[in-house]
């Protein structure tokens, strides 16, 4: 390739207006944004086949007032959404992002089914945690692999060009913090180098980073990670290193119910319409209606770090819904058992213990009361012979700190500047989860991911679009 610029002793052998880095759900939604604004943009993706945490994910995006909701007769307002997130977090994270997002995030789900086909519909029938509001929207077989590949269908039907096997090691930026490109590293150790007029990091957090995850998040050390083993917080390092505000360290998604060995995610569903986690003595530990995220560590805590999530045959038939529920359930993660006798002596649970379990709950039930953890039970969601029971442990997810960025997506400063051409999203960013693991709200990743990754390629363009005509 041919050198097109030079940048502090770097040369460029090729030179676009936006780069981003990394090809989930952010990058590839940034990329599209950028599009409808003008720009042409090059998403670098270290993998050959671009999945991300995204494609281990459910795919289901949170909006606000989408139609998809008012043909399903669900009210909802950004309003509403904004006082659930922050409820969750504890009124943590920053209120103009909540809002922009919350805001936005109608629009952005309702444009990428129509501008680009992705075939949302809203997810129906429960509640996750914290929501007051149906307002999951997924692709019909609620994976985030399908979504993934509605997204990279879209990207490459708009001629968006996308890198593989393009691993970006070097950000250049000079001393004002105006990036000037990006060197990335291919898998025989070659090196090339991009220049660029903005940058866009959608590369997700450190949770694949054991040694960042000991010092951020002390309480999941040494604890299964579940996201995209890619995602080593090159953004943060790369932040940290240039003097961006880094916040929200500590905040995380855990999930609680990943089964074992299987390792295969069992939807939080499973708890909300009535099931209930016991440890290996055959008692209840928490409330599994406070957040599957805070229950990671929960789990963890129980002895050998297991727990059994008991429920039904109604529970199961609905969670069939559910593609990595069936594909758990095809791999005999699912174990049903006629009576809570025969439960207690396949499982190697007390009896005595299990029966007391469930005994309480038809009493709570009854008497409308809440147990010791804070969790009501109805009459309705009790469950009933046949048992199921599936054996689960606590993992990691992904991180919800980062990059602290404006309401257009720009990464600030510490002193609260931004830098020029800087702009991050995803998992990259700071999310809206608080400062912990138990304020993050079912969707707040994907809501990230693809709400402010479409702000930050909009965002991005305009600038750009308004750099040119100057
Ligand atoms: C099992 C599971 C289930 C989940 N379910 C949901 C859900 O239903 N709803 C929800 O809202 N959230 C969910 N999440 C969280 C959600 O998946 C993430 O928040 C979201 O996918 C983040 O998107 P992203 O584009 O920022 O990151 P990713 O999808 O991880 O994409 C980042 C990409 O950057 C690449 N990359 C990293 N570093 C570099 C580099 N230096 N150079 C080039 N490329 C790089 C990576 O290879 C990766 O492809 C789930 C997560 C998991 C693990």
């Amino acid at each position: 390739m041919a050198i097109v610029a030079f940048h502090d002793g770097q040369e460029f052998e090729a030179r676009v207006p936006l780069v981003i880095i990394g090809a989930g759900a952010c990058g590839l939604v940034a990329a599209l944004a950028a599009r409808q604004y003008g720009v042409d943009s090059v998403v670098l993706e270290r993998d050959a086949l671009p999945r991300g945490s995204t494609s281990m994910s459910q795919g289901f995006i949170p909006a606000a007032g989408s139609r998809f909701q008012a043909e399903k007769g669900v009210e909802d307002n950004p309003e509403l959404m904004a006082r659930d997130i922050q409820r969750k977090n504890g009124n943590q994270a920053d209120p103009a992002i909540v809002r922009a997002l919350t805001e936005a995030s109608a629009g952005v789900v309702e444009w990428l089914a129509d501008a680009h086909g992705v075939p949302f519909d809203l997810v129906e029938g429960f509640l996750y945690p914290g929501h007051s509001r149906m307002r999951m929207h997924a692709t019909p077989r609620r994976t985030g692999e399908e979504l993934m590949g509605s997204l990279l269908n879209a990207v490459e039907a708009a001629g968006i060009d996308l890198l593989t096997e393009a691993r970006v090691v070097k950000l250049h930026a000079d001393d004002t913090g105006r990036v000037h490109g990006v060197t990335l590293e291919r898998p025989d150790g070659s090196r090339e180098s991009i220049g660029c007029d903005a940058l866009i990091l959608a590369c997700n957090g450190y949770g694949g980073n054991a040694e960042l995850v000991a010092r951020h998040l002390p309480t999941l050390k040494g604890a299964l990670y579940f996201g995209h083993e890619g995602n080593q917080g090159d953004a943060l390092l790369w932040g940290e290193a240039m003097g961006a505000s880094l916040k929200d360290l500590g905040a995380c998604q855990g999930h609680g119910s990943l089964a074992m060995p299987h390792q295969t995610l069992i939807t939080w569903a499973v708890m909300m319409r009535g099931g209930v986690q016991v440890n290996h003595e055959g008692r209840r530990f928490s409330n599994e209606h406070g957040g599957y995220s805070e229950q990671a560590a929960k789990v963890l805590a129980q002895p050998g770090g297991l727990a059994w999530n008991l429920f039904d045959r109604r529970i199961h038939q609905a969670a069939l819904e559910f593609e990595d529920y069936r594909n758990a359930h095809i791999a005999g993660a699912v174990r049903i058992f006629d009576s809570l006798e025969s439960m207690a002596a396949e499982l190697s649970l007390p009896l005595e213990a299990l029966r007391e379990t469930f005994h309480e709950m038809h009493i709570l039930a009854k008497s409308g009361e809440a147990d010791a953890f804070g969790r009501t039970f109805r009459s309705e969601d009790l469950l009933v012979a046949p048992y199921h029971a599936i054996k689960v442990t606590g993992a990691l997810f992904h991180t919800q700190g980062g990059l602290e960025v404006d309401i257009q997506a720009r990464v600030l400063r510490q002193d609260g500047s931004t830098f020029p051409n800087l702009f991050a999203a995803g998992g990259a960013a700071r999310g809206v989860s608080g400062s912990g693991d138990s304020g993050y709200l079912s969707g707040n990743g994907l809501l990230s991911a693809v709400v402010l990754g479409a702000i930050a390629g909009r965002e991005a363009a305009r600038q750009l679009s308004c750099d040119s005509a100057a």
